[in-house]
């Protein structure tokens, strides 16, 4: 079981736990206030995951959507959906959130946010999204590398440790998993 994760603090949290996949996701979602079906499923999922209750989840989401549609679109077309992710409309299943493996092999089209950024980014991408993270020197290009030689996650494993100034041992195979170390680490 996770702590409770509440809206108040999601942004600050965002910035220092979030693994790139979702923080991508997240400043997606603040700047277009819109994210296609790949992306709500993956980040609603991990949100549900890092303790985001059901009730902060429908007001996180809707005070976003609701600059781009409006109120009534996003309660008639998109409240379903996350409710449906927490268990509550459909067959009640509670979907559990996705993994690294399932994420880098997801195949995002035009448009699309979600995917593992250290295989669908480009590398002037990465290197953007890294500076943006507080990574920078050669810790970029030992990412950079692992990206070239298609081992995802242990650029994010490196990612980790560079950001958090510790080591991850057990590597990043989850990115809820990125999210508990990190808690763990900075509490
Ligand atoms: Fe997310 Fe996993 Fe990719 Fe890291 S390796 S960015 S946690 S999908």
């Amino acid at each position: 079981e996770y702590a409770e994760l509440s809206i108040k603090d999601i942004d600050q949290v965002a910035k220092r736990s979030f693994p790139l996949c979702m923080r991508h996701l997240f400043d997606k979602l603040r700047e277009d206030h819109h994210l296609k079906h790949g992306g709500r499923m993956q980040l609603g999922l991990f949100l549900k995951g890092v303790g985001l209750k059901l009730d902060d989840a429908l007001a996180f989401w809707k005070v976003e959507f609701s600059r781009k549609v409006g109120a009534d679109r996003f309660d008639k077309e998109y409240a379903y959906s996350i409710r449906h992710n927490y268990g509550k409309e459909g067959k009640r299943t509670d979907y559990t959130p996705y993994s690294c493996q399932k994420i880098i092999s997801s195949t995002p089209g035009v448009g699309d946010h979600h995917g593992c950024p250290y295989r669908h980014f480009s590398e002037e991408n990465l290197r953007e999204a890294l500076a943006k993270m507080g990574v920078g020197g050669r810790a970029v290009e030992e990412i950079i590398d692992k990206k070239r030689n298609r081992h995802f996650q242990l650029a994010c494993t490196l990612t980790f440790e560079a950001v958090h100034g510790a080591s991850c041992d057990a590597g990043i195979n989850h990115p809820n998993q990125y999210y508990i170390d990190s808690k763990r680490i900075l509490e």
